[in-house]
């Protein structure tokens, strides 16, 4: 009793917070290319977007875990590009 493990729910949820607390800017390269810079952690990762949606991270938290990370919560909230339905349906 007594131990929770973090439902990937929460981890979604947590990306949210993350993305709003933290020093963390986005480029657009190109239609299908961001870069999000996380300027505390000195990072850069790159979000991939296809057919107008959200689909992948580079990061390990996306990569291995399958979750929504904050890079690519930043890029929807500041480009108003919708996460692919397939990944939300994993979280
Ligand atoms: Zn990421």
């Amino acid at each position: 009793m007594g131990y929770t493990r973090k439902s990937k729910y929460q981890m979604y949820i947590d990306s949210f917070d993350r993305a709003a607390e933290q020093n963390i800017s986005t480029e657009k390269i190109s239609n299908e290319l961001f870069i999000v810079y996380n300027h505390d952690h000195n990072s850069n990762y790159i979000v991939n977007v296809e057919n107008g949606k959200i689909m992948s991270c580079e990061c390990p938290h996306h990569f291995y875990r399958g979750v929504v990370c904050k890079h690519m919560v930043v890029v929807m909230q500041q480009f108003d590009i919708p996460i692919a339905e397939l990944i939300l349906e994993n979280v």
